[in-house]
């Protein structure tokens, strides 16, 4: 890496993302590309040699081909999903790590690195109001991985060694038993799978309209206890403060109160919406989190910490070590100091990315009462949609709006018309509104409805959008629901 040229390409890369912001609102949000669009562009190898100023070109062919192609997230009428939120310290600490490029996999290899992510996930914890038995300072602790996943994944082969040992060894795998709701990220499943449990015994509890799609305390406890007395061996709950389909919060508190005594690890994912509990007034939320044996939310999807971030507390770090910890390997051994943290036994691989150094940037320049005032401003401008929404008679909102999330539907057109009709017409609109280019909304299926889900999250969303969003929503809307032939 050579320092002068670095200074000048920098300066180059930096002047491009720069200008692409100040584009940002006239690309289409989503692209009407067909697949194999831009393969067929570019060429069939590598080339051998680099061309005359080969980073200008390339530059020219992000501009060109690529950024044309790509689903624009950071647009203020991305709506879709999640947001995967953006800041300029986000992306400028991104810039850093990659730029110092050092692996913190032991306290040794990065000692500095290891502190900063010991301090930084204490800070966010506190800042989100979490237990501090999740907390280092309270004899728990925390980590930064990429993704919820992961967390899931890591947490899951931690409470399953834990058992094993518990109940006698690894013959009793095939009794291992986890649950979640219906409403639970498809990533538990898949990270359950990874970790061996059999696919039969994901015990998936089904959620209702009436209780706002939670899972209820009542139905897990019931689950829990047949398990038991067919000799199988209840192992793990993943509940969610902030559900994907429509931000349902599950009742912690009780669920730990259901589970308890049944040696059952509660996870909490909190993937989106833990960064809520950054506000008092939603702090309520992790107050019911005293009992959990971890907790884990993605910074990068509403706390200005752009991709990727996920941190998982652990409230005893001992039980992620003994199950992901090495210690066979000489030169590693030989570099560990005692007593201090080796991340490297937290997770699933040996290196790692300095995620801390984002993280602690995000919280040192825009401070606590930055974040809220963020958050904030996304949950008032929900509110503001949920409102528009109501005050159209054809629309329904089978949810309350929760945190920036308004799930919404077109009611049936008349009384006789079947919920698979009234699910293509929403369908339809959702497609109508996509294709516009002006907005860009995701969907959800929940309780038999097709609704669509309006997600105010990103950085750069005003109120003039979101009311933009809505004259799209209800233009579309128009056409939709037009005689055919008018
Ligand atoms: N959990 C919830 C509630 C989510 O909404 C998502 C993604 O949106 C995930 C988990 C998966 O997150 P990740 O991509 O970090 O694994």
């Amino acid at each position: 890496l050579d320092a002068g040229e670095f200074r000048r390409q920098g300066r180059q890369v930096m002047d491009f993302i720069a200008d692409y912001y100040d584009r940002i609102d006239e690309y289409p949000v989503r692209p009407a590309v067909a697949p194999g669009f831009l393969a067929r562009q570019l060429p069939d190898t590598a080339p051998s040699w680099p061309e005359p100023d080969a980073l200008a070109s390339a530059l020219r062919d992000i501009r060109d081909l690529i950024l044309p192609g790509v689903t624009h997230w950071q647009s203020p009428r991305h709506f879709a999903h999640f947001a995967a939120t953006a800041s300029n310290v986000g992306a400028l600490g991104e810039a850093l790590a990659a730029g110092l490029n050092i692996n913190p996999f032991t306290w040794a290899a990065s000692s500095a690195a290891t502190e900063l992510e010991v301090v930084v996930t204490d800070w966010l914890g506190k800042a989100l109001h979490l237990p501090e038995q999740l907390l280092f300072c309270g004899g728990g602790g925390g980590t930064l991985l990429g993704t919820s996943c992961e967390a899931m994944l890591c947490t899951i082969v931690a409470a399953r060694d834990r058992k094993l040992a518990e109940v006698g060894g690894e013959e009793r795998m095939g009794d291992l038993v986890v649950y979640c709701s219906d409403q639970t990220h498809f990533s538990f499943k898949k990270a359950a799978h990874v970790a061996g449990i059999r696919r039969a015994n994901c015990r998936v509890i089904p959620t209702c309209r009436e209780s706002g799609f939670t899972l209820s305390p009542a139905a897990l406890q019931a689950a829990v206890r047949a398990d038991e007395a067919a000799g199988r061996v209840p192992l793990f709950l993943c509940a969610t403060v902030g559900t994907t389909p429509t931000a349902a919060v599950d009742p912690l508190r009780e669920l730990c109160a259901a589970v308890a005594g049944h040696g059952v690890w509660v996870h909490v994912d909190a993937a989106y919406a833990g960064a809520a509990c950054i506000c008092p007034e939603f702090s309520h939320i992790t107050a019911g989190a005293a009992a959990v044996d971890s907790f884990s939310t993605n910074p990068h999807k509403w706390l200005l910490s752009n991709m990727d971030c996920c941190a998982l507390w652990v409230r005893h770090p001992t039980a992620l070590v003994a199950s992901l910890g090495t210690d066979d390997d000489v030169i590693l051994k030989d570099a560990s100091a005692s007593g201090v943290v080796d991340y490297k036994d937290w997770q699933v691989a040996l290196s790692r990315r300095f995620r801390a150094l984002k993280l602690w940037l995000v919280l040192r320049c825009h401070g606590v009462e930055g974040l809220r005032g963020f958050v904030r401003a996304h949950v008032r401008m929900a509110a503001a949609f949920e409102a528009m929404v109501r005050a159209d008679p054809r629309f329904e909102v089978p949810v309350p709006a929760r945190f920036g999330l308004v799930c919404f539907r077109l009611r049936p057109v008349d009384d006789g018309m079947a919920e698979t009709t009234t699910n293509e017409l929403n369908r339809r609109l959702l497609e109508a509104v996509n294709a516009t280019g002006r907005a860009y909304m995701s969907c959800a299926v929940v309780g038999g409805m097709y609704v669509l889900r309006c997600a105010i999250g990103n950085s750069l969303t005003e109120e003039r959008h979101v009311r933009e969003a809505w004259s799209v929503v209800q233009e579309q809307a128009d056409a939709v629901l037009a005689p055919a032939g008018a």
